[in-house]
C-alpha cells in the first residue's frame, strides 16, 4: 500500500511556499492532500476598510459601539464561512476556494 506521507517532490516544493495547508481535494485533477492557502493581502485590505466604514456608519445611527466590537470580534468567523480561503493545488497549480 502506498504510504499517503510520501507526496511526489513537484508537489511538497509547491507546498513549501505557503505558511499554511489546509487538507482539501482538488475538483480539477482529483489530488487529495494538503493545500497551500494564499488568502492575498489584498483581499484582506479591502475587507477590513469595508468592515470599518460600516463600523461608522453604524456607530452614527445610533448602534450601540460594543455591539459593533462583538460582531468584529467573530468577523473571521463570517470570514471565513462567506469567502472561505483561497487555496492552491499543489499538483495542478490551480486556484480554488475552500469553505
Ligand atoms: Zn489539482
Amino acid at each position: 500500500m502506498e504510504n499517503s506521507t510520501q507526496l511526489p517532490e513537484r508537489v511538497r516544493l509547491n507546498l513549501k511556499k505557503y505558511q499554511k495547508h489546509r487538507n482539501l481535494t482538488c475538483l480539477e485533477c482529483g489530488y487529495v492532500g494538503l493545500m497551500g492557502i494564499n488568502n492575498s493581502l489584498a483581499s484582506t485590505i479591502i475587507f477590513w476598510s469595508f468592515i470599518i466604514f460600516l463600523a461608522f456608519f453604524l456607530s452614527f445611527i445610533g448602534i450601540h459601539f460594543y455591539l459593533i466590537l462583538m460582531t468584529v470580534f467573530f468577523l473571521p468567523i463570517f470570514k471565513k464561512l462567506f469567502f472561505g480561503d483561497k487555496v492552491v493545488c499543489p499538483n495542478c497549480e490551480r486556484h480554488l476556494t475552500a469553505k
